[in-house]
C-alpha cells in the first residue's frame, strides 16, 4: 500500500505581512532617539569613524572567515585562532583560553578605570553554521577594539575585548562571569544582527529543564497491569504544559521535545525523557512559570505511579536583558551618523522573542545589546536565509557600522563622567549587581 501524497503543512500567512506592517508603521512613526550626554570630543569621534574606515578590510575579512569555518559551542578553536592573528597582527597582546575556556579571549588597551568590555561571540549552529550572525558579531566588536587601540593614549580608562565562547547553549558568558571576567568593568557592550535596528533586546530570560520518567516494563499484551507507564507520564506532562499555555503571560513561552518515547509497542515503556526551555521577561515571572512547570511534572508521575527526576538549568540559566538606556542613547546619536535610525525601547511591540546569556552581564555592570539590521523583516534568524545575509554586503555593512558605533559608544562612556554616573545611577535604580553566582533561582 502507498502513501497518499500529503501536501506541506502551511504557517498562517495572513498573521506576518500585518504584524510586519504594524512594525514599520511603528518605525516610521517612531521618534528619534536622542541623548542628553556629549560623550566623547567631536574629533576624537571622527577619528574613531576614519580609523574604523582604514581597517575595513580587516573586519571584513575576519566576518568571512569567521563564517566560513563555523564552529559550535565551546569549539570555537579557528575564530578564536583567527582574532588573535589579527589582533597580533595589529602589534597588541591577546590572550587565548582565558576564564578556564579554551576558546575565549581577552585583550586590553588604555589603562584602569574606568573600564568598558567589548563582547564578540562567534558561535555557530549545526547544519546551518552561522545563521545567527555570529560572525557579524565578532568582527564588529574587533572592528572596534582595533579602532580604539589606535586612539588608546587618549583614553581614560581601558577597553578590554572578551571572547565569548557558546552563546548558542552553553553561556558562555555566565562561566567568564563566575570566572571573575567583569571583575572591575564598569559597562559592558556587542551587538547583534537582525532584521530592523533596534537599540535593546527582547528581554526574555530562559532557563533549560530535562525530566525523566521512569515507570515499569511489562508485556503491554500478556500483562499490563504489571507495567506503569513512562509513556503515558510524558505525554501527560506534554498535555499538561499545552494546557498552561493558554494562561501563561502573552510574552511567556515554553516549548519542547520528547526525547525518549519507548522501544517496542509491545513493551510498556519502562524510561521516557523530554527537554523543555522555559522563558519569561522578568526574573521573578520566570520563578513562578518554573514553578508551575515543576507541578505538571510531578503530577504527570502521580497520575501514572511513575517516578520523575527533574534537573532545571544542566547550564545556567539566561536572564532576561536589562538594557541601559543612557548607554543605548549614545549608542543611538552614534548610529545615526552611520544613516541608520535606531529604534527606542518602547518602539517595537512586535514580538521579537528570544534570550542571550548578555542578559546575566547586564545584570552584573551597566549594558547595551542592540540590534543592527541585516535582514529583510520576515527573515527568521537562525535560518539559511539569514546565515546568506551574514555573509553578504549587508552583514558586512552591519559590521562596519556596529564597530564603530561600539567604539564610538565605549569612548563617550570613558570620556562623559556625567554619563558615566547617570548610566551607573539608572542601573542602580534597576536593582543593583545581581551576581550570576547566587541567579540561578533553582526549584
Ligand atoms: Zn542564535
Ligand atoms: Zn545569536
Amino acid at each position: 500500500m502507498t502513501a497518499t501524497p500529503r501536501s506541506m503543512p502551511r504557517p498562517y500567512e495572513a498573521f506576518l505581512p500585518t504584524l510586519l506592517n504594524e512594525a514599520s508603521e511603528q518605525a516610521r512613526r517612531a521618534e528619534a532617539v536622542v541623548s542628553p550626554h556629549p560623550g566623547a570630543p567631536q574629533d576624537l569621534t571622527d577619528r574613531i569613524e576614519r580609523y574604523v574606515g582604514d581597517l575595513g578590510a580587516d573586519i571584513v575579512g575576519l566576518s568571512h572567515q569567521v563564517f566560513d569555518h563555523p564552529e559550535l559551542c565551546f569549539e570555537e578553536h579557528e575564530a578564536a585562532a583567527a582574532v588573535a592573528r589579527l589582533v597580533r597582527s595589529h602589534g597588541l597582546a591577546i590572550e587565548v583560553g582565558s576564564f578556564g575556556l579554551p576558546t575565549s579571549f581577552r585583550a586590553r588597551v588604555g589603562n584602569g578605570r574606568p573600564a568598558v568590555a567589548i563582547l564578540a561571540e562567534y558561535d555557530a549552529l549545526p547544519d546551518i553554521g552561522h545563521g545567527c550572525g555570529h560572525n557579524v558579531i565578532c568582527a564588529s566588536a574587533v572592528g572596534a577594539f582595533l579602532a580604539l587601540a589606535r586612539v588608546a593614549s587618549e583614553l581614560p580608562g581601558s577597553v578590554e575585548l572578551i571572547g565569548t565562547p557558546a552563546e548558542e547553549g552553553g553561556s558562555g558568558k555566565v562561566l567568564i562571569a563566575r570566572a571573575g571576567g567583569f571583575d572591575g568593568i564598569d559597562a559592558a557592550m556587542m551587538i547583534h544582527p537582525g532584521v530592523y535596528d533596534v537599540g535593546t533586546y527582547p528581554p526574555q530570560g530562559m532557563r533549560t529543564v530535562n525530566v525523566v520518567y521512569q515507570g515499569l516494563e511489562a508485556h503491554a499484551a500478556a500483562m499490563p497491569f504489571m507495567g506503569r507507564n513512562a509513556l503515558d507520564a510524558v505525554v501527560a506532562a506534554y498535555s499538561g504544559i499545552s494546557q498552561l499555555r493558554q494562561h501563561m503571560l502573552p510574552s511567556d513561552r515554553i516549548h519542547g521535545v520528547i526525547l525518549e518515547g519507548g522501544r517496542r509497542p509491545n513493551i510498556v515503556p519502562g524510561r521516557t525523557a523530554a527537554s523543555f526551555y522555559v522563558r519569561s521577561r522578568r526574573t521573578e515571572t520566570m520563578r513562578e512559570l518554573s514553578s508551575r512547570v515543576q507541578q505538571i511534572f510531578e503530577a504527570a508521575a502521580h497520575m501514572t505511579g511513575t517516578s520523575v527526576d527533574v534537573e532545571w538549568d544542566p547550564y545556567p540559566e539566561e536572564q532576561p536583558v536589562r538594557t541601559n538606556r543612557v548607554l543605548m542613547e549614545r549608542y543611538a546619536v552614534n548610529m545615526a551618523r552611520r544613516g541608520r535610525a535606531v529604534l527606542g525601547q518602547q518602539a517595537l511591540e512586535v514580538p521579537l522573542n528570544g534570550s542571550t546569556d548578555f542578559g546575566n552581564v547586564s545584570h552584573l555592570v551597566p549594558g547595551i545589546h542592540p540590534v543592527v539590521a541585516m535582514a529583510t523583516p520576515g527573515v527568521a534568524c537562525h535560518s539559511r536565509e539569514f546565515a546568506a545575509e551574514a555573509r553578504g554586503p549587508r552583514g558586512d555593512r552591519a559590521a562596519l557600522d556596529g564597530a564603530f558605533a561600539l567604539a564610538s559608544t565605549a569612548a563617550d562612556f570613558l570620556h562623559d563622567a556625567a554619563m558615566r554616573a547617570a548610566a551607573m545611577a539608572e542601573f542602580t535604580a534597576a536593582g543593583e549587581c545581581v551576581p550570576v553566582q547566587t541567579s540561578e533561582g533553582k526549584e
